[in-house]
C-alpha cells in the first residue's frame, strides 16, 4: 500500500475502482461459491486461503480474439494493494490533485 512518503507535492493519493483504470481491468470479484486456492506463493509455499477476486490472465493476440479465459485466483490478502469494497476491486492510485481521476477517488 501506497504511504503520504511517496505522494510528491501537488499530488494526492485515493482509491478508484479499477473498472475506472484501462490498464486494471483484468480483475473481478468472485461469488463465494467459485473460489479456489489462492495462487500466491512465497519461499515456495503456496497461499492455502480461499480465492475472493481472480485476474484474467488470458493471453490474446490479434488473430486469437476468443482465446480460453485463463483465470489466476487470489485471496483478500495477496491482490496485490487492491481491495475488495462494495462487490468491486479497486487500487490506489497518485495522481495530481487536480486531475479528472481524483475527483472521482475516494481518500
Ligand atoms: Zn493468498
Amino acid at each position: 500500500m501506497l504511504t503520504d512518503d511517496d505522494v510528491p507535492e501537488g499530488f494526492v493519493r485515493f482509491w478508484v475502482p479499477c473498472r475506472t483504470l484501462p490498464s486494471d481491468r483484468a480483475w473481478e470479484v468472485i461469488n463465494p461459491a467459485d473460489a479456489k486456492q489462492c495462487r500466491w506463493v512465497d519461499g515456495g509455499q503456496r497461499c492455502t486461503a480461499q480465492s475472493v477476486a481472480r485476474l484474467d490472465r488470458t493471453w490474446r493476440t490479434s488473430d486469437q480474439r476468443d482465446a480460453k479465459p485463463r483465470w489466476w485466483h487470489y485471496c483478500e490478502d495477496h491482490l496485490y494493494g487492491r481491495r475488495i469494497q462494495d462487490g468491486e476491486i479497486w487500487m490506489q492510485i497518485v495522481a495530481p490533485a487536480d486531475s479528472p481521476l481524483a475527483a472521482g477517488g475516494v481518500t
